[in-house]
């Protein structure tokens, strides 16, 4: 497994090994590339995340990879005290966010560039990733314009 480590203190310290959907997501965020499931269905158009089959707002099954701005606001988050999970020790405390990207879709994630203390319900925030894999890169969310 490789790690990477980028120039605002994200360091990869799990590479999923996804399979389905979820393996199309992340080979997409290993292009750089944000991109959700968007229905085809007639007239319905809408984003959807986690990926599945059918389209929640109207049951079609028709669908497609859909380019995500990248941009969204903070919608919510908490912080971790306890290396619950051992790898990531030394990250404590650290948060986990749940932005809300323009499209509407709302992504658990991770976030750098803001001190914790400088977390606020709205905070415009931008993706960024960070190759784990040649499959695979992780998602996490930098302040706009940081
Ligand atoms: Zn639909």
């Amino acid at each position: 497994m490789s790690t990477g480590a980028s120039d605002d203190g994200f360091t990869v310290r799990y590479t999923p090994s996804p399979s389905g959907f979820a393996a199309e997501f992340y080979a997409h965020c290993a292009r750089g590339e944000l991109r959700f499931q968007r229905c085809d269905g007639p007239g319905c158009g809408r984003w959807r995340h986690p990926p599945r089959v059918a389209c929640p707002e109207c049951g079609s099954e028709r669908w497609s990879w859909q380019r995500s701005s990248g941009r969204g606001t903070l919608y919510s988050w908490t912080v971790t005290h306890q290396p619950l999970a051992p790898g990531f020790a030394d990250d404590v405390p650290y948060a986990v966010v749940v932005v809300e990207l323009e499209e509407g879709v709302r992504l658990v994630s991770a976030i750098r560039g803001v001190a914790r203390d400088a977390l606020a319900l709205g905070l415009p925030v931008e993706v960024a990733f960070a190759p784990a894999s040649g499959d695979v890169a992780l998602h996490y969310f930098r302040p706009r314009g940081a």
